[in-house]
């Protein structure tokens, strides 16, 4: 395929002006013929590298997907961008089958999405030739190996029987080795080219706080976040109840979603939260599979997740549009503690433990937490990431000795009998009834470490565990006990080097302060605009553009069609669609701020009049400035808007002008572009409507 067809391509129907790594790659690959595996984390980009071959294949290309929540998804942000396609799953009657089966027929989609179990039913419409690529999405499903698997998934070997000279393209998250053999093995693609992107997404902020006061801080963390979506993990029911309930009571739109609602229920608080209209969910683990949504901000982990693989994955669903988006993982060694239990009760307690202790070993770091993290998935970092905690405060170490001589000597006249908390009382001289009972203020260690907060405490005990100084007796009611490393620092004059524990309420106040109030931006606006044509459509707002497009939209300003087509996630249809509305409201947002645009093209309105008042007609206009048509259009009824004397009549005829007139009432003054197309069955075109609405808007 020609190199500039793919880019036009690109930009007509995603708006993109450039691909992401790896993609034209697997694009290129696809064109070839060969069969792919693409391992790729999520928000990588996906979906492109089979849609857009699949514009440009001259038959059908077939879509294999687990999930009809994001089927539906999928074929709207397609139908959005121009893109024809459809989908077919159990949820549909006959008739509605039927029509697509006639789409098919008449050779008019260009992708059909298909749940596992519907294949059947669409066999008997397609041979090898009528079907140009075959791509199957979330391909671990197949592998009884990875962890959302799908037994129907399982027949998907027969396609390549069944298509035998149609490329596949098998798509997954899941980077495990046995997984991904087992894909090829299954879907019968021995030979398929692997492509294996980078899992770092350096856009997800990496933090783990200590677990206390958590609902403080989250209320704290959300202060400057009034507005965006986040997701909370938790690990019981209760907790996920309690959450929502202190969230409600504080003015936020949350919801609590776990496995004691009906299937029903979550489907709606899922639906909720896609359109916007929930805004935080907080949830068991089981919330998040297949939402597409790209423009979750935040996901904070009230409790430590079992291993660093749900917990990537968790984290991961933030942040898809690649903008920036926060994490939190609350440490506490409750949780740990209950974790330990559960792992200890599982099928393969060995395997669990181990995967706690890499989580816990991440938890507790105190070098880059990303380059831990993709270790893990066997990626190996040079660099520190500069956007996770440690990096941004790093520790300062000092020399610790004398702090570890107090803990561990306070353990040992213990005997190795107390859990960290009463440790600490003792160490702290408390007077509680744990400490008097045992008579423990009678021991030498007795209130030697008052000057350091019970929390400073904690945390150099954690490190002293991290150290290999102390370890926690599990079985034997969490107690503190001490190995044989810690006599060399207790009877040997042994020395070690603590790290100082940041002040985290001068790091919070720091960072409150740099989330910059977001309030009345442009950006704020353009997103209730969004959120309006959404809920006109019935579709999620952010496949109308997504955060990173608003964002540059605000960045940009663009006043005329030609410099709004140039925003990235712009594309053709969008642009005819919703580009009308959105630079209005940024005109009006200038107008209303008096922000003069740093005037690089606001002179080409200024050129277009002077041609036209030299009475030139639109298309020499066009021809002389090397424009389009449309652009002339869009020139004039700005200039006519400000004001100027042009005479917009010229171009509509009176009976567009009253249909448009008539229109209006009955859409209920929408602004939008498309309802109005739409009502004509496309008979009047979009410039028309446009330069008609203007006159209208004037007349009022
Ligand atoms: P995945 O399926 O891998 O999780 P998606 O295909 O949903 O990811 O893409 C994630 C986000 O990235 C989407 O909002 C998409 O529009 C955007 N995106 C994909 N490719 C590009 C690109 N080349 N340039 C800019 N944004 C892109
Ligand atoms: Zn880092």
């Amino acid at each position: 395929m020609e190199e500039k067809k793919l880019f036009s391509c690109l930009k007509e129907y995603f708006g993109y002006d450039s691909f992401r790594p790896l993609q034209k790659k697997i694009i290129d690959s696809v064109f070839e013929g060969k069969d792919n595996l693409v391992i790729m984390p999520t928000g990588g980009g996906k979906s492109i590298c089979f849609q857009l071959p699949a514009i440009l294949l001259p038959k059908i290309t077939l879509v294999i997907s687990p999930l009809i929540a994001l089927m539906k998804d999928q074929v709207d942000g397609l139908v959005a961008n121009g893109i024809p396609a459809a989908f077919l799953n159990s949820s549909q009657t006959a008739a509605e089958q039927q029509e697509i089966f006639q789409h098919i027929d008449d050779n008019q989609l260009k992708l059909l999405y298909v749940a596992p179990e519907s294949l059947q039913v669409i066999d008997r419409f397609l041979s090898d030739g009528k079907v140009s690529l075959i791509a199957i999405d979330e391909a671990h499903c197949i592998s009884s190996w990875g962890h959302d698997f799908r037994p129907a998934y399982t027949q998907l070997g027969y396609l390549k029987n069944r298509f035998p000279t149609t490329p596949l393209i098998a798509l997954t998250a899941t980077a495990d080795k046995a997984t991904r053999k087992d894909i090829c093995d299954q879907l019968n693609i021995p030979a398929a080219k692997k492509h294996i992107a980078s899992f770092d997404r350096k856009n997800l902020s990496l933090e783990v706080r200590p677990g206390t006061k958590r609902l403080e801080q989250i209320l704290q963390f959300l202060e400057p976040r009034k507005n965006e979506s986040g997701i909370i993990y938790c690990l019981s029911r209760k907790n996920t109840e309690d959450v929502t309930s202190k969230l409600k009571a504080n003015g936020f739109k949350a919801e609590a979603y776990h496995a004691g609602l009906s299937h029903k229920e979550r489907t709606k608080i899922q639906d909720n939260f896609i359109n916007d209209k929930k805004q935080i969910i907080c949830a068991t683990i089981a919330f998040g599979m297949g939402i597409d949504k790209s423009n979750i901000r935040w996901v904070i982990h009230y409790n430590m997740p079992k291993n660093l693989e749900g917990y990537y994955q968790e984290i991961g669903r933030s942040g898809r549009d690649g903008l920036p988006s926060d994490t939190i993982l609350f440490h506490s060694y409750a949780d740990v503690v209950m974790l330990q239990k559960f792992a200890e009760t599982s099928g393969n307690s060995g395997v669990q433990l181990a995967k706690l202790e890499r989580m816990k070993q991440y938890s507790e770091a105190l070098t880059c937490r990303r380059k831990i993290l993709l270790s893990y998935f066997g990626e190996l970092k040079q660099e520190d990431c500069g956007n996770c905690d440690i990096c941004r405060n790093p520790p300062v170490f000092f020399d610790g000795t004398l702090i570890a001589q107090k803990a561990l000597s306070c353990i040992y006249r213990l005997k190795g009998e107390e859990p960290i908390t009463t440790v600490i009382d003792v160490l702290r001289g408390a007077q509680n009834e744990s400490v008097l009972e045992k008579n423990y203020q009678a021991l030498k260690t007795y209130g030697v470490g008052k000057e350091i907060s019970w929390h400073n405490w904690q945390q150099y005990i954690i490190q002293l565990i991290n150290l290999g100084f102390v370890e926690i007796a599990f079985h034997k009611h969490n107690r503190l006990q001490l190995t044989a490393f810690a006599k060399d620092v207790l009877f040997d004059g042994g020395k070690l080097q603590l790290a100082k524990n940041p002040d985290l309420k001068e790091i919070r106040e720091k960072e409150v302060k740099s989330v910059r109030k977001k309030d009345n931006s442009l950006f704020e606006q353009l997103r209730q605009l969004r959120l309006k044509l959404a809920k006109e459509e019935g579709i999620p707002a952010y496949l109308i553009f997504n955060d990173a497009t608003l964002k540059e939209m605000e960045k940009e300003r663009p006043m005329t069609d030609e410099d709004f087509i140039e925003i990235n996630g712009v594309g053709r249809k969008k642009m005819q669609d919703y580009g009308y509305q959105f630079i209005k409201e940024i005109i009006a947002f200038n107008k209303e701020k008096r922000v003069t645009k740093k005037v690089t093209r606001g002179n080409t309105h200024k050129i277009t009049l002077e041609f036209y008042n030299e009475g030139l007609s639109v298309e020499e206009i066009a021809q002389k400035r090397g424009l389009s048509g449309t652009t002339i259009y869009s020139h004039l009824a700005k200039l006519y808007a400000d004001g100027e004397k042009i005479d917009l009549n010229k171009f509509v005829s009176k009976a567009d002008l009253l249909a448009v007139k008539k229109a209006k009432i009955e859409l209920e003054y929408t602004e939008a572009l498309k309802p109005y197309y739409e009502h004509f069955e496309e008979a009047i075109d979009y410039w028309t409507i446009r330069l008609a609405l203007t006159i209208l808007e004037k007349e009022e």
